[in-house]
């Protein structure tokens, strides 16, 4: 067999996805996730868009200094101040990339930027001379590529790579394209743009028709070389091209599409927990590769035969992708050894003072309930990352309800320099504690979705409770867990009131892009 074609793993989570409604992430959970995204081996991480807000800059920034094995990108506009913003924000990086875009698609052009081609042509053009003067490794990408005419697409193409674009990027924006169209258009470049053999040619697609994927791979098939894809396919709308099911259909279907990638697969299930946590945007339970069923067999005969043989079911292991095997059961008993060796089994890395504090909670958790599962230990270090970030913390709560009571609240809040203690009365126990939270921190949220579930079995399971919340028009997502279930509900209240109160984008709404 010979080599396969090496196919570059472009991760936008901390971009397009971090730009979904309610996935915004602080600057503390972005490195996490991108510390996450290299020792997956992601090829290039985009971290972020610069000229957003200064909290984007910053966190850009940050990680171009600490990433240090993957490229690190900025996106930017054609425009000179954006090109400039996110040049600047990966200067440090070991590897950097500017990533330039321009909408070129008639409707686009008309009705978004009201300019015409070869105006559109000349911001392009100029924008990569400029974003060179920062990096070599300069990204283009035509937005709305799939909607434009196919022969101004060969023209801007040819441009951009003209002017040193190494990477051109073409985006299904909207998520209109048919995998065998899109194969097709990228065909249709590697033929007729003369120059094509000086840039990767890489593809972006949305999944509004449940197609980004399936559009990845026949890219990948027509010769493009590069993939961009989300832990999770969280992104804009209906997301982004899910990374685990490029990855592993690459992997899986290797025979076929004679390519890989530099994945460490083993890495994909704590990447996808860890995103979900920090964005506290779950899973669905029959999600390709990670979700809850994706490895369950419930059909008798299905079971039979995996039985004799896993391969007559199931095409991949759970192992490829790092699900731990073996359900090992922690208790009040485990020492910080037994805690540590599972928590490296999961796929985290922590520092001796993380892995500390997590041990202060295990215990403290064991005490409240007999076996302590992976998803509760998942579950601590998740707390764990966002608690650094706390400006208030909950210190005590008592609650009083019944089918005959008022339902009343008491809370105790602290922040660095008091505590307050305050009740309030409510619709139920929950309302009650939202209440008096409010009170105390003068932050009000509109709670726009609710939902409680136990993390795993048993009558002493935590349970979990993810909220989103609308403040000022923007919404956050957040979680709370605990073995009480009003007291999980507190918490995850509170951290949504944390996350107002440190958001990185100071509640500013940032300019569309790709
Ligand atoms: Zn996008």
């Amino acid at each position: 067999m010979s080599e396969p074609t090496r196919v570059l793993i472009f991760d936008t989570t901390l971009r397009d996805g971090e730009q979904s409604p309610g996935c915004s992430m602080n600057l503390k959970e972005k490195l996490e996730v991108a510390r996450m995204l290299e020792s997956l081996r992601v090829d290039i991480i985009e971290a972020g868009f610069p000229i957003a807000s200064p909290g984007d800059f910053e966190a850009v920034q940050a990680i171009a200094e600490t990433i240090r094995n993957c490229t690190v990108a900025g996106l930017a506009r054609s425009i000179e101040k954006d090109v400039e913003r996110a040049g600047e924000a990966v200067a440090k990086a070991e590897h950097k990339r500017v990533h330039v875009f321009c909408a070129t698609s008639e409707i686009h052009r008309t009705y978004k930027l009201k300019r015409a081609k070869e105006e559109i042509v000349r911001m392009s053009v100029e924008s990569v001379r400029q974003a060179k003067q920062y990096t070599d490794d300069v990204e283009f990408s035509p937005e709305d590529a799939s909607r434009t005419e196919w022969d101004f697409l060969v023209e801007i193409v040819t441009a951009v790579i003209e002017a040193g674009a190494t990477t051109v990027n073409i985006p299904d924006t909207v998520g209109y394209a048919m995998p065998a169209e899109f194969g097709d258009l990228i065909r249709h470049l590697r033929a007729k743009v003369p120059n094509v053999d000086k840039a990767v040619i890489s593809v972006h697609c949305h999944n509004d028709l449940g197609l980004a994927v399936a559009n990845s791979l026949a890219a990948v098939r027509a010769g493009a070389g590069q993939v961009e894809c989300t832990i999770n396919g969280l992104g804009e709308r209906a997301g982004n091209a899910a990374l685990e099911e490029v990855v592993m259909a690459l992997k899986t279907r290797r025979d076929f599409l004679d390519t890989d990638t530099n994945i460490d697969t083993t890495k994909i299930y704590p990447a996808s927990r860890l995103v979900a946590g920090v964005t506290g945007s779950q899973v669905q339970r029959n999600k390709a590769i990670v979700g809850d069923n994706a490895f369950a067999h419930e059909a008798g005969v299905h079971q039979d035969g995996v039985l004799k043989r896993r391969e007559t079911y199931e095409i991949m292991k759970p192992s490829d992708i790092g699900i731990p095997s073996g359900r090992l059961v922690l208790g009040k008993h485990s020492g910080r050894h037994a805690l540590k060796e599972r928590v490296e089994a999961l796929g985290f890395s922590l520092s001796n003072e993380q892995l500390d504090e997590v041990f202060e909670k295990f215990k403290a958790l064991a005490d409240r309930k007999k076996e302590v599962f992976d998803a509760d230990i998942e579950a601590l270090i998740d707390q764990q990352m966002a608690s650094v970030t706390e400006v208030w913390r909950l210190d005590a709560l008592q609650t009083i309800a019944g089918s005959n009571a008022v339902a009343t609240a008491t809370v105790t809040l602290s922040n660095d320099e008091q505590s307050f203690t305050d009740a309030a009365t409510g619709d139920g126990p929950i309302d009650a504690a939202y209440e008096a939270i409010s009170r105390i921190t003068g932050v009000r949220l509109a709670l726009t979705d609710f939902a409680l579930r136990a993390l795993t079995g048993g009558k002493d399971a935590q349970g979990e409770v993810t909220i989103e919340v609308e403040h000022e028009g923007r919404r956050y997502r957040a979680r709370g867990l605990s073995t009480d279930i009003v007291e999980a509900s507190a918490r995850a209240y509170l951290v949504a009131v944390n996350r107002v109160l440190t958001a990185t984008n100071g509640g500013q709404s940032k300019p569309t892009t790709s």
